[in-house]
């Protein structure tokens, strides 16, 4: 009865049987509310030993609380946010992290390939420090970037200690943090902690589940107070369960990185196959679960009258992006139709 699938979004998949298997089960009789209950102690503790460490964790129901409400966290008004340009606090979050933070100012900084940088960093944090200009407080690295290029351990660690030096506290965007660790195959410590970042928005939706994030505080210190915050926010679920445990299927079962290895597979799939085309141009390295591919307005067209739904307005290109429930066969599909409309075949011949 379904629609054709697409990949115009990796939210456009359905919940991971692991992910509803565990919200069932969390559906049996009753549980206390606002997170007393024994599914979200659990979650929390999954986090911690798939993190190697007695972190601190909470659960919202989408990215950009979760951004918006860590950032503020780190933040006093008058301080500032260093982001590159394309990041999804900068775009894609309505100003929430302005809004929930009471003004802290994002500061884009020039970035090459949508990573940020030392240099960078370094340039927007010393540039001036009188008492007209906000000061610089935090960085935010979204890993795998919005345009699905992931940070080497070595430049993380190039980050933290940059951050170390300046003063700067590090948050990491991973919204799509389980194709960032399927990517490079490393732990989640190794990613994060480790590398010296100082509190994660791990993403749940993208990776499988209905809805929920989970900020983590690798330094207890920067959490105090945080649950007043997400109440204040309107981020305390009430029947947390329905939240929490979903994150219990997810990691206990190692769900979270299969869904992201098969995403990341994907991408592969389609990037292996249109790789190298007349007038089709892969726009940045596939090192996730995005392909983001250039062809003139006409292709493009031509790619939408065969059905296929993407977006444009990120990145400069059509945005395919792949799920945990992404069928290879449909890949396929999509590789040949954009082979065909790359021949010529596509633009007089159909319908
Ligand atoms: C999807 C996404 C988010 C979260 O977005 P919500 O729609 O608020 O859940 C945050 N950061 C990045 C990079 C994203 O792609």
């Amino acid at each position: 009865m379904s629609d054709p699938q697409q990949f115009a979004s990796d939210n456009y998949s359905g919940i991971c049987p692991e992910a509803w298997a565990a919200m069932a089960a969390a559906n049996q009789g009753q549980a206390p509310a606002y997170g007393e209950d024994e599914w979200t102690a659990r979650a929390s503790d999954a986090f911690r030993v798939q993190f190697e460490t007695a972190c601190e964790v909470f659960f919202v129901f989408n990215g950009t609380a979760a951004n918006s409400l860590a950032l503020a966290s780190l933040c006093q008004s008058y301080h500032s946010v260093i982001c590159t340009a394309s990041s999804h606090v900068e775009t894609d979050e309505c100003g929430a992290p302005e809004f929930f933070s009471n003004g802290s100012k994002l500061l884009v900084a020039p970035s090459a390939d949508g990573k940020l940088m030392p240099q960078a960093i370094r340039a927007i944090a010393t540039n001036r420090n009188d008492i007209h200009f906000p000061k610089p407080r935090v960085v935010t690295i979204t890993q795998p970037t919005e345009t699905g290029q992931v940070y080497s351990l070595a430049e993380l660690r190039a980050i933290s200690a940059c951050c170390r030096e300046l003063g700067l506290s590090l948050h990491m965007d991973g919204a799509r943090f389980a194709n960032a660790c399927a990517s490079l195959g490393c732990s989640p410590a190794d990613m994060t902690w480790r590398a010296g970042v100082d509190v994660l928005c791990f993403g749940g939706t993208k990776n499988g589940m209905a809805v929920g994030e989970a900020i983590l505080f690798f330094n207890g210190k920067l959490a105090e107070d945080f649950d007043y915050r997400c109440k204040q926010a309107g981020q305390l679920a009430s029947k947390m369960r329905f939240l929490s445990a979903s994150w219990v299927g997810m990691l206990e079962t190692g769900a979270w990185l299969r869904n992201a290895a098969h995403g990341n597979a994907c991408a592969a799939r389609l990037a292996r196959q249109i790789g190298g085309l007349p007038g089709v141009e892969i726009l940045f390295p596939v090192e996730a679960n995005a392909v983001f591919v250039l062809m003139s307005d006409t292709k493009l067209d031509a790619l939408r009258d065969r059905g296929w739904r993407f977006y444009t307005f990120i990145g400069g290109g059509a945005r395919f992006m792949f799920a945990w429930d992404s069928s290879p066969q449909r890949v396929d599909e999509l590789a040949a139709d954009i082979r065909q409309i790359a021949s010529g075949a596509g633009e007089a011949g159909h319908e």
